[in-house]
């Protein structure tokens, strides 16, 4: 069978990399002993105040007993299952999405991410399960994201403040507060045009965060969140955040559509080299088969599979186009 980890075929549940990796080899059985039902009604147990976008959301885990159970405190581990709200299209694939997109960014664009399986309820129904980097031998280690940063919240900017935003004042926060910034603003870059190419529009400020090193300084948290939203949503905006806070390149002005010559003038803007940029736009443009073979093998539906590599081939398609061809295009 499929590693519900890697996708690599093993002959349990998760092949021995992935169980290491996931739940350090604990003897555990790997199937959830309770189902989604169950599970809200342990999130409204957990939760303060009831509410539908809350109690769909998530719930933290520990592992007890040789058992993975819900958690308030001390957790190591993250499950989200299928929503149960009618936001979109093919929501059964929500869950597999996620794992396939975190896979694809980990396997084939080797972006730090956040380690994430699949694992079954005892209905069988597959929930995302990730484990928790802000935890390490059970300490708690500071993490901080990005409407934090720029000390925005709903009260203070309104009910959009996630999303009134844009990846240049972001990079411009990354200058501000890590040391590492040059290390740190690649990674960034990578992580902005990853999101572009998979059609995640919901990469918000909340969706990037900083962790504290044991040296005390900040870096950027391995990648969490990551899914291509546009495959629920088709008609949502291609990205959460404009890329600029107030710049549009020609090209964009002529094709209203991000493409190659936007993504070099970003790197200018948050100081990349263009060689350097351009160097990760064609590695990144390079990936297209084994993209597409990996999304071959995910749990996603026959539906799910075509629908998202027409969508992101149409974005590879936008990347390649060059309208300038921009040497950081006025
Ligand atoms: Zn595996």
């Amino acid at each position: 069978m499929k590693c519900l980890g890697c996708f690599k075929i093993t002959n349990q549940i998760y092949c021995p990399k992935c169980k290491k990796e996931l739940f350090k080899n604990h003897k555990l059985n790997f199937t959830l002993d309770f189902d989604k039902k169950e599970f809200l009604s342990t999130k409204i147990a957990l939760s303060d105040h009831m509410s539908i976008s809350g109690v769909q959301d998530k719930i933290a885990l520990k592992i007890e007993n040789d058992k993975l159970v819900p958690a308030i405190n001390n957790s190591q581990y993250l499950l989200k299952p299928i929503p149960l709200m009618d936001y979109g299209e093919l929501l059964d694939d929500v869950v597999a999405n996620e794992h396939f997109t975190m896979q694809l960014a980990r396997q084939i664009y080797k972006l730090d991410t956040a380690s994430n399986a699949l694992i079954r309820f005892s209905d069988g129904e597959l929930a995302y399960i990730t484990k928790r980097f802000d935890r390490v031998e059970g300490q708690k280690i500071k993490q901080e994201d990005f409407a934090s940063l720029a000390k925005r919240s709903e009260q203070t900017n309104g009910k959009n403040y996630k999303y009134d935003y844009s990846y240049e004042q972001i990079a411009r926060l990354i200058k501000l507060y890590l040391p590492a910034y040059k290390l740190e603003i690649i990674k960034f870059f990578k992580l902005v045009l990853f999101n572009y190419l998979i059609g995640n529009g919901d990469a918000h400020l909340k969706n990037f965060s900083v962790l504290q090193r044991q040296t005390k300084d900040y870096t950027l948290t391995p990648a969490y969140d990551l899914l291509s939203s546009s495959l629920h949503i088709p008609n949502e905006s291609r990205t959460a955040l404009e890329l600029f806070e107030e710049y549009e390149t020609q090209s964009f002005l002529a094709n209203g559509f991000y493409a190659y010559d936007d993504f070099i003038k970003f790197a200018f803007i948050i100081g990349l080299d263009e060689k350097i940029a351009n160097k990760i736009i064609e590695e990144f443009l390079s990936y297209e088969s084994k993209a597409i073979e990996l999304l071959a093998h995910s749990f996603l539906s026959d539906e799910a599979k075509t629908r998202y590599e027409r969508l992101y081939l149409d974005r590879l398609k936008a990347v390649r186009y060059r309208y300038q061809g921009c040497r950081v295009c006025t």
